[in-house]
This record gives structure tokens, C-alpha cells and sequence, in this order.
């Protein structure tokens, strides 16, 4: 095979191979490669200004896609020009897109790989470390994110995640229309958010927020009091419901405690039972449920209370749904269901952000699911060091909505 057949092969734009080197024992290909003759424009790497003139040469070793079964590498000729702005440069290379030794199509590859599989099997895959694999896809992730358009923020999710001990809780900043998270900050309070609107926005795009869906958390809607005037605040029904089943579970608890004997043998292992909605069960579950109820009157009416309570997103008017909310609350009345009136007391506190959402719809469960999808990848990647990484990786998880190839281990 002629150099120039290779050159074809490689198709690098621009480059032309001059010399190879076929080891059949080590299965390794090396090409070494300089600019075609009609390829002469020097581009600083820095400001883009063009020169015809190079300041020196020096040769760069990058890792290649496999040509077949042989791991490539590159050798390629990389000058340097002087530049008036930026001084002594490197010359701009679109197949060399940082100092590490891997070209640009072979980071892409890895990246890909790294969007369904975990890091250790993308590792394996390529005979990389996975460090290595972490700072190749961190990089190809950027170099996406750097591209792509930014869609202005109009309805915003605001949520918090638990990281584990260490890192604790961070702050969530999402964009609801466009289903993806925007922002990771440390911590939850009043100045993690404050941080997001102060460094991520100006002040005509915080003027546009007409919406935020969040949790019936003090802090964060103090801040968006604050940082966006036209937002109108409404609380996540996912978040109520989650309340309302901390409500149920503990009225179980309470009702597990005072019977003792017998009573704790039925009520056990039910906690699951009663925090799934009754469509959702099959007529098993149902009749295990309503063998609990039969016993314990207060357990059902709990049940039921939060059951209908999810009825009261279906109003589309303000006054139905506040007169729906009224009734839920007169049924606590003689109940003497201490948990349930703590919860109707929060939902009256909070009144105006439940009916808000008959003045502005938002779609409720996007911040659960980004939610979801940021603990997939924590699963996956066992902890994430870096939470800008995290961030792109949840970015592009939600663009691309991928789901992660389980493999098997091999046994
Ligand atoms: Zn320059």
C-alpha cells in the first residue's frame, strides 16, 4: 500500500501521511502526517487570526480510531505561529482539540460510547483508564455544550437532590420546557439559588421568568421573590403528594406503635402498600389492602384522604379548586389525624402557589424526572467529584434521552 492510499484511509482533512510503520506482533499502526501542499493557512489557536508564516514545527503523537485490528496512532506535524495578540501560539488543528493525546473523532467515540455505558465498560472497550474515559468525555461534553443554542428561561424548576453525606444536599435549577437541568449549586438555601439568578442571568432574562415550580421550601421562594419579579411561584404537586404520604406513613407508624400484638403483624410490611395509589395496585394488593382497612378504620381514612387529595389538580378554576380543598380539609374534622392536619395546615399556608397553577400550567413531573435521571447517573457513576460534569452529563441525557445499556456481568 502507497502512502497516498493510507492518506485516503486516515481522511484527515487537509493531511497527507508521509511515512508508516506496521508492527504485526504488537498490532499497532503508526502514520505520520503533514499538511497537503495547498494546506498552508496558519490559524492561532487563540484569537483564530490567520498567518502564512509558521515560528516552528514539532511533531504530536495522538491516538487514532482502531484501524481494524490495529490501535493507530497519528504523528503529526503541529507548528507554531507568532502572534501579535497572543504571542508565540499553537496553530489551530480541528483533529487535535486539546493538549491530551487522543484526536478529536476518537474522543467523539468515547464520548459516544460513555452516553449508554458506564464509564468501567467504556474503559474496557478501549483499553483506557477510566480516569482517563471520565476526562475524555468531560471534554466532548464541553466542546458540545460550547456549540448548541441556549433556550431562554421562562418556566423554571427549582429542587434540591441528596448527594450523600459528604456533598449533602445540592440545589437544581431546571428549564421545564425544555426538560433539562441548567444549573447545580452546593447546598440548599435562600443564597444557592440567589447564586443562580446573581451569576447564570441578567437581568432581562430574569425579567422573563413568568413561572417556578418548586418544593414548599422557604428559602428558594424567597429567592425567587427576590431575583424575578414576574415569576409566579407554584408548588409541585409531586412535592405535595410526597407530603401527604410522609402524612400517611405517619398515621401508620403511630397506629403500629400503640396496638402492639396482633395489630403489628398486620400492619407490617404494608408501609409500601399504602404509599402506592390504588389504581396502581392489582386485586391482591387490594384485598391485602382492605383486610388492613377492616381493622383499622383510621389507617383507611388516611388512605383515602390522600388518595383524593391528588383530585385537586384537576380543576382548571381557581374557585373549584379552592372549594375542592375546602371539603378535602372539612373531612380531617373528628378524624383526630394529627398528621393530616399539620399537612392541611401547611396547603393553606401555601395556598396561593397550589392555585396558581390554574393561572399558569406548568408541566409537574419534569422536575421529578431530571431528578431521576441526575440519581441514574450517580448510580452509574458511582459519585461525581465534579458537578459541572455531572451537569453536562445530565444536559445531554435529557437532549439525547438516553437509557443506559445494562450489561450483564460476565459470570
Ligand atoms: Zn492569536
Amino acid at each position: 500500500m502507497r502512502d497516498n492510499e493510507f492518506t485516503k484511509i486516515l481522511g484527515w482533512p487537509g493531511y497527507r501521511v508521509y511515512r508508516h510503520e506496521i508492527d504485526e506482533v504488537a498490532k499497532t499502526l503508526r502514520l505520520w502526517v503533514r499538511r497537503k501542499r495547498g494546506n498552508r493557512k496558519l490559524i492561532c489557536s487563540g484569537c483564530g487570526r490567520k498567518f502564512a508564516d509558521a515560528h516552528d514545527c514539532n511533531e504530536r503523537e495522538v491516538r487514532d480510531l482502531p484501524w481494524g485490528e490495529y490501535r493507530t496512532a497519528v504523528i503529526i506535524e503541529v507548528y507554531r505561529v507568532c502572534c501579535p495578540q497572543c504571542g508565540v501560539k499553537v496553530e489551530k488543528v480541528p483533529q487535535l482539540p486539546s493538549k491530551a493525546p487522543f484526536s478529536k473523532r476518537f474522543e467523539e467515540a468515547v464520548g459516544l460510547a460513555c452516553e449508554s455505558a458506564s464509564v468501567r465498560q467504556v474503559a474496557r472497550q478501549f483499553r483506557l483508564a477510566a480516569s482517563t474515559v471520565r476526562a475524555i468525555d468531560l471534554r466532548y461534553l464541553q466542546r458540545w455544550s460550547a456549540t448548541r443554542r441556549k433556550d431562554p428561561l421562562i418556566q423554571m424548576g427549582v429542587d434540591e437532590i441528596y448527594l450523600g453525606k459528604k456533598m449533602k444536599f445540592i440545589t437544581v435549577v431546571s428549564n421545564l420546557e425544555t426538560r433539562e437541568p441548567l444549573w447545580f449549586g452546593v447546598d440548599r438555601k435562600q443564597e444557592t439559588l440567589d447564586e443562580f439568578f446573581r451569576t447564570q442571568l441578567k437581568e432581562n432574562q430574569r425579567e422573563r421568568i413568568e413561572a417556578a415550580c418548586v418544593d414548599m421550601w422557604r428559602p428558594f421562594t424567597n429567592s425567587i421573590e427576590q431575583w424575578a419579579q414576574n415569576c409566579r411561584i407554584i408548588y409541585d404537586k409531586f412535592h405535595i403528594l410526597q407530603h401527604a404520604n410522609k402524612a400517611i406513613d405517619e398515621v401508620r407508624r403511630a397506629e403500629f406503635f400503640r396496638k402492639g400484638g396482633r395489630m403489628r403483624g398486620v400492619v407490617k410490611g404494608k408501609r409500601w402498600l399504602l404509599l402506592t395509589r390504588w389504581m396502581n395496585l392489582n386485586s391482591q394488593k387490594r384485598q391485602q389492602l382492605n383486610d388492613l382497612f377492616a381493622l383499622n378504620r383510621r389507617v383507611m381514612k388516611a388512605y383515602l384522604l390522600k388518595e383524593s387529595l391528588e383530585r385537586l389538580w384537576t380543576y382548571h378554576y381557581e374557585g373549584a379548586m379552592r372549594r375542592y380543598l375546602q371539603s378535602w380539609i372539612d373531612q380531617l374534622r373528628w378524624q383526630r389525624l394529627e398528621p393530616f392536619q399539620k399537612l392541611a395546615y401547611m396547603l393553606l399556608e401555601h395556598l396561593d402557589g397550589i392555585l396558581n397553577y390554574c393561572r399558569t400550567k406548568v408541566p409537574f413531573g419534569v422536575v421529578e424526572a431530571i431528578n431521576g435521571n441526575i440519581k441514574t447517573l450517580l448510580r452509574r457513576g458511582r459519585g461525581y467529584k465534579n458537578l459541572g460534569y455531572l451537569l453536562l452529563k445530565a444536559q445531554r441525557m435529557a437532549v439525547t434521552k438516553t437509557e443506559f445499556i445494562v450489561l450483564q456481568k460476565a459470570a
